[in-house]
């Protein structure tokens, strides 16, 4: 298939882009990647008229990390993330889970800022933002604000950005020294999107915990952050397994999904707290 047509448009600044979704509205998409809205486009899904580049748009790229809190440009690719060591060092987590995702062919092209605004259940950052307590910031004609990842996910394809929106960083709080993390993903072969995926963070009086693709939006659970805080590991899995909904579907029966939920759940915990120290 090829996608249908469309103008495209080449900003350089945020904007100038800001300026040309409001003007184009509905019938403007942006185009980070294009690894996730490419594909889409060609099967027809999306037929966005005006297809509005974020490329050469320099605002959004780089990372900046100060003594508390870390801040990822939209275009930064996954492969940029595993390279950077300073963010490794930070939030151990990012590099741990980006090299999960896909292969290096996806990874050097494929942005965090558009794994995370796509709103695909499927997608292994936006669970990992939540998991981590992370804020967007976003920029349209009226202004910028930040937006909490765990307020984000509405449905499936549907967040809280306005149609006339930018994602443009993601700005995350350094986790508590000492405190241990882990990314656990099960897929059915490498290159594969989770059939489940556990995000765990796990430190004195702390916990927190995501799980992806188990339902429409990431799966977190204030309660089972607060029993996993408490040290009660059968209490934060009990909460996030009362919060699953996994559909059936070429990767498996539902009921397969939550049996596997709660294996690898309990599987990142545990190599989460024996990174806690
Ligand atoms: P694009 O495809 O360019 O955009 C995606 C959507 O987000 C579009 O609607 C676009 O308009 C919007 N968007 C992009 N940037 C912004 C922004 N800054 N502000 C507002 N809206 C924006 N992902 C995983 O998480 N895990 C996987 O295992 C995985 N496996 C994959 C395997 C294959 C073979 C492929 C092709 C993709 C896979 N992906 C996976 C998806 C990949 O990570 C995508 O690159 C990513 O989800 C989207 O990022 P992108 O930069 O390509 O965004």
């Amino acid at each position: 298939m090829i996608p249908g047509v469309f103008e495209y448009h080449r900003p350089s600044t945020i904007t100038e882009a800001a300026g040309l979704l409001t003007r184009f509205g509905d019938d403007a998409r942006v185009l980070a990647g294009g690894h996730s809205l490419i594909p889409m486009m060609k099967l027809r899904v999306a037929n966005p008229e005006h297809l509005i580049d974020l490329q050469d748009v320099g605002e959004l790229k780089g990372v900046s990390i100060t003594s508390d809190e870390i801040s990822i440009g939209a275009m930064v690719t996954q492969h940029e993330l595993i390279q950077n060591d300073a963010l490794a060092s930070a939030v151990p987590i990012i590099r741990e889970a980006a090299l999960q995702i896909a292969d290096p062919q996806v990874r050097y092209v494929g942005t965090i800022g558009g794994n995370v605004a796509n709103g695909d259940p499927g997608n292994d950052m936006p669970g990992l933002m939540q998991c981590l307590d992370a804020s967007y910031e976003v920029a349209g004609d009226k202004g910028t604000r930040r937006i909490a990842a765990r307020e984000f996910y509405e449905g499936a394809f549907f967040t809280a950005l306005a149609d006339d929106e930018i994602l443009t960083r993601i700005v995350i709080a350094k986790p508590q020294a000492g405190s241990g993390y882990a990314y656990e993903k099960q897929k059915r072969k490498i290159g594969d999107y989770a059939t489940a995926a556990a995000a765990v963070i796990v430190g004195p009086g702390i916990g927190s915990i995501a799980m992806t693709n188990l339902g429409d939006t990431p799966i977190w659970s204030a309660g089972a952050n607060d029993a996993l805080a408490k040290g009660d590991v059968d209490g934060a899995v009990n909460a996030v397994m009362a919060a699953i909904s996994p559909a059936s579907d070429n990767r498996g029966p539902a009921e397969f999904k939550k049996h596997l939920a709660g294996v690898i759940l309990r599987r990142a915990i545990e190599r989460a707290q024996g990174r806690a120290n």
